[in-house]
């Protein structure tokens, strides 16, 4: 029997990254592996393209990556066959939802926006560089804010949104006004180009992640991987996937389970 295939999908925040340090070196050893037997890692994320391709320079990862929450999917030049690099948007693109934020404040809706901000304030703001805050601004299709407005406002607010099929996700310390798709999207999206790329061959995706905004992309895999940290044990077993729960948190979480699927999967 040949290998099958493997596809590795990755979050980033508490999952390959460190959630207090951002570092990714506990991974190391499986990443190795990894690239050694050319399997591609696509790192996928709530990210903007400039933040993760500067982290896919550092990891030396050419694979495709998917952007802010599955906004959008950058598939690198000659990914799938000879072309020059492609983004695929899902949901309404940012230009909409920018639109649709403008018209909301016109009718009293009080809340300032990346767009609002400049590069400096952002920096202040969410504890960044402000070359960082430069790359956090530079987005394809969700925008964070900052609610100036009570609770009672926020609500209406985000029946607002509903109406013109856009919703408001909590982040970390933004809300983020976005179309409605989500990481999901970008995993579908990819496991098709690879089906198309090898028919003959048998693909298993494993996906990674550590919190709730992860759930449906780890249902989307054939081998979920929930990686222990704070919100991990929000997240529910999937109920159509093999799942597995790290015992280790983090990148150290990481490692290990990736290397225990290599060794089962002979790679
Ligand atoms: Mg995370």
């Amino acid at each position: 029997m040949p290998k099958p295939r493997l596809i590795v999908f990755s979050d980033l925040d508490g999952t390959l990254l460190d959630h207090h340090n951002y570092h990714w070196s506990a991974a190391r050893p499986a990443l190795e592996r990894l690239a050694a037997a050319k399997i591609p890692v696509v790192l996928n994320s709530s990210k903007t393209a400039g933040e993760i391709r500067a982290l896919r320079d550092e990891l030396d990862n050419n694979a495709p990556y998917i952007v802010e929450n599955g906004a959008a999917v950058v598939i690198p030049a000659n990914c799938f066959g000879p072309g020059p690099e492609q983004v695929e948007t899902f949901g309404a693109s940012r230009d909409d939802v920018l639109a649709l934020l403008a018209q909301l404040r016109d009718e009293g809706f009080q809340f300032r926006s990346f767009s609002d901000m400049s590069a400096a304030e952002l920096a202040r703001n969410a504890g960044l560089s402000e070359s960082a805050a430069e790359l956090a601004k530079d987005r394809a299709g969700t925008e964070p804010l900052l609610w100036e407005g009570d609770d009672a406002s926020l609500e209406a607010f985000r029946q607002k949104l509903a109406a013109q099929n856009c919703r408001l996700v909590q982040g970390g310390r933004f809300l983020h006004a976005m179309g409605t798709f989500d990481k999901a999207d970008g995993v579908r999206f990819l496991l098709r180009k690879y089906e198309a790329q090898y028919p003959a061959e048998k693909i298993i995706a494993i996906a990674l992640g550590d919190s709730p905004n992860d759930q449906h992309m780890l249902e989307e895999a054939d081998i979920a991987v929930i990686v222990k940290g704070a919100q991990s044990d929000s997240v529910s077993l999937p109920s159509q996937s093999r799942a597995i729960r790290s015992i280790k948190e983090g990148p150290a979480g990481w490692n290990e389970c990736v290397l225990n699927l290599l060794i089962e999967y002979g790679y």
